[in-house]
């Protein structure tokens, strides 16, 4: 190859600038025994979903898109340099539905026992994999809270069809994995719910913040008051983030997208606010379908907010 001029090998970035990192070189494959700050996993499951959904191509997606992205930090003067392990994705099978919820739960529960990281990063999936990953999750982290970025609730009933991707935190409260008061929804919508739902949410004293509450008190505010509330109460806190908390016009690869919702500014400052805090040290992304997105924009949102968590801990 070395006799042909001006050839670049197949799969070589089209450019390459000497003082430019890719984020996405960060990604490290994970090996036995490897330890780091940050871990990486897929939970490729998209067929609980009530919609169509391709969102079980989401993890590669999003890690392409890291590659859209420099490790640099204008607003810090400082680069990433944390290797993100990867442990990969966890294998589904096409056809066992429920088998797969299952899997997840045991793949996530065997990753969290290696103790390889200190925070994780959870790429869905539809938001069912929530429920999974955060059984595994009180399993090591005993003591824990969740943040809740969705436009939903996703307290539904499961006799209507299952556990679907609308009913995660509704397993998780009657399972008495998850307590009520340890549960923080925020970017709830109008026409987007039952009633019965936010009944529900009351009657089991979850923190409900609607769009209307952000819009009118401040995201980083709101944060500010429960990321402390949580604090003071548990020793962990997950983010489990529902890309279809955005407004439609950030999230058009989201299967429920609507109007009225967030804007991506203000979920990326969140997500760094929250970061910082040394007890938050999980973050799931989910509802992500690739085969519906534009341009990968919603990927890039999602690959963004994993670089603000980082500059968030560093
Ligand atoms: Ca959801």
């Amino acid at each position: 190859m070395d006799n042909i001029r001006h050839l670049k090998p197949a799969g070589k970035a089209i450019f390459e600038d000497r003082h430019t990192k890719k984020a996405k070189e960060l990604l490290t494959e994970w090996s036995e025994g490897a330890k780091g700050e940050f871990g990486l996993v897929g939970l490729p499951l998209s067929k609980p979903s009530i919609s169509h959904s391709g969102a079980s191509l989401a993890p590669g997606a999003i890690r392409s898109s890291l590659q859209s992205y420099s490790t640099y930090s204008n607003e810090e003067g400082f680069d990433l340099t944390a290797p993100i392990l990867d442990f990969g994705d966890l294998n589904m099978s096409p056809t066992d539905v429920l088998g797969n919820q299952e899997r997840l739960y045991e793949g996530m529960s065997d990753i969290y026992q290696t103790k390889a990281s200190t925070n994780w990063f959870i790429l869905g999936g539809d938001h069912s994999i929530s429920y999974s990953s955060i059984k595994a999750y009180a399993e090591h982290y005993s003591s824990f809270g969740v943040i809740q970025f969705d436009a939903h609730h996703d307290l539904r009933n499961t006799e209507d069809g299952g556990p679907t991707n609308g009913t995660p935190f509704r397993r998780l409260l009657e399972d008495d994995i998850l307590k009520g008061e340890n549960l923080v929804q925020i970017g709830i919508r109008d026409f987007t719910n039952a009633k019965a739902y936010d009944d529900y949410a009351k009657e089991q004293g979850v923190t409900v913040y609607t769009m209307g509450d952000v819009n009118e008190q401040s995201l980083t505010s709101i944060l500010n008051k429960e990321v402390q509330n949580l604090a003071e109460k548990v020793d962990h806190i997950y983010i489990s983030l529902d890309m279809d908390v955005l407004d439609q016009a950030f999230a058009p690869g989201c299967p429920a997208i609507g109007p009225g919702g967030m804007d991506s500014t203000s979920l990326l400052e969140g997500i760094h606010f929250m970061a910082r805090h040394e007890k938050v040290n999980a973050l799931d992304i989910v509802e992500i379908d690739p085969t519906i997105d534009f341009r990968n924009m919603t990927s890039r949102v999602a690959a963004y907010t994993m670089l603000q968590f980082m500059k968030g801990k560093k």
